[in-house]
């Protein structure tokens, strides 16, 4: 029987209308809906298809948004500047600034300035550390969309093996440290591991962060397992594709999600939680 399919386009549109819901209850009565900052620097064409989706999900769900593009000769300085006046601005909950940013910034600059209150992507060391604890504020979106998605099939996550394949600051160290907080025994792979396959033929719950498609194969999964892709990979045809070759696995898996319409909306799904779970503690 093949793999229970993860639709998480479905699981997104239902969360998107929870949230809607919420902002509809509260908005009038605080007097204004919860906010997000986008800010992109330069014109990377995928970053521009990501923030759009991401301001046009907001707008759907009744939140303010607010995009901020700035050119690519944006100093750092500058952008810092920017991230302070949005850190000090009333109206905003949420601060994203969409990754990759240009060579002459310091991914790690920017991340420190965006007040951890406001950064609802969950990268801010003082938010990484508190996940760490065990105290999570944010949660970083691609992770606790994965979370999500295997609550949405009930997978067992206490007393599981789970194997997490990339091992990112954004995605996958995040992700196994909310899989070992759920009572998962974790492997956490990277581009220095040796038989990966005999890692991955462990894993009852097996998620692939890399950005290499056809990196699974069916021979490295565990019959029944549920399998969630993060990966999003352009291929020479211009279609894209997961880091798992979902046509050979699906048999062997018990779960799936697919790419695209899996992980990529629920991510956006998850923003738009937190910076809901943002509002509410601004306006509490
Ligand atoms: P990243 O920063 O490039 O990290 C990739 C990770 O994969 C690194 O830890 C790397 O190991 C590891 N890796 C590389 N080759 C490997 C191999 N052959 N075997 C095992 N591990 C290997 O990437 P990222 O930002 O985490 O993104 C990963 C993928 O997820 C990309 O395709 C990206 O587009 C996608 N993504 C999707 C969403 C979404 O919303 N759906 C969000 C974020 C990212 P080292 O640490 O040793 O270098």
């Amino acid at each position: 029987m093949p793999a229970r399919l993860i639709d998480g386009l479905a699981l997104a549109q239902s969360i998107r209308a929870e949230v809607k819901n919420e902002v509809a209850q509260k908005a009038p009565a605080v007097g204004r809906a919860p906010g997000l900052a986008v800010i992109l620097v330069g014109e990377n064409p995928a970053s521009q298809v990501y923030v759009r989706n991401k301001v046009k999900a907001c707008q759907e769900a009744g939140l303010h948004s607010q995009l901020i593009e700035l050119p690519l000769t944006t100093s750092q300085s500058a952008l810092v500047a920017e991230i302070d006046r949005l850190n000090h601005d009333r109206t905003i909950d949420g601060i994203l600034v969409q990754l990759p940013l240009p060579d002459h910034i310091d991914d790690h600059v920017i991340i420190h300035a965006i007040s951890p209150e406001k950064d609802v992507d969950g990268f801010h060391p003082a938010n990484a550390g508190a996940l760490l604890i065990g105290r999570p504020r944010f949660r970083p979106c691609t992770p606790y969309a994965v979370m999500r998605m295997l609550a949405s099939v009930q997978a067992p996550l206490r007393g599981a093996e789970a194997v997490v394949v990339g091992a990112s600051n954004i995605v996958g160290k995040p992700l196994a440290l909310m899989l070992l907080q759920a009572g998962a025994t974790i492997t956490l792979c990277n581009s220095k591991t040796q038989n990966l396959a005999e890692k991955t033929r462990r894993a009852d719950i097996l998620v692939s962060a890399v950005g290499r498609p056809k990196l699974i194969t069916a021979d490295m999964v565990k019959p029944g397992a549920v399998v969630i892709d993060v990966g999003i990979n352009r291929l020479a045809n211009g279609a894209l594709a997961g880091d798992v070759d979902f046509d050979a696995v699906r048999p062997v898996a018990g779960a799936i999600s697919p790419v695209p319409g899996g992980v990529g909306p629920m991510t956006i799904a998850m923003l738009l939680v937190n910076t809901l779970e943002s509002f509410h503690e601004h306006t509490r």
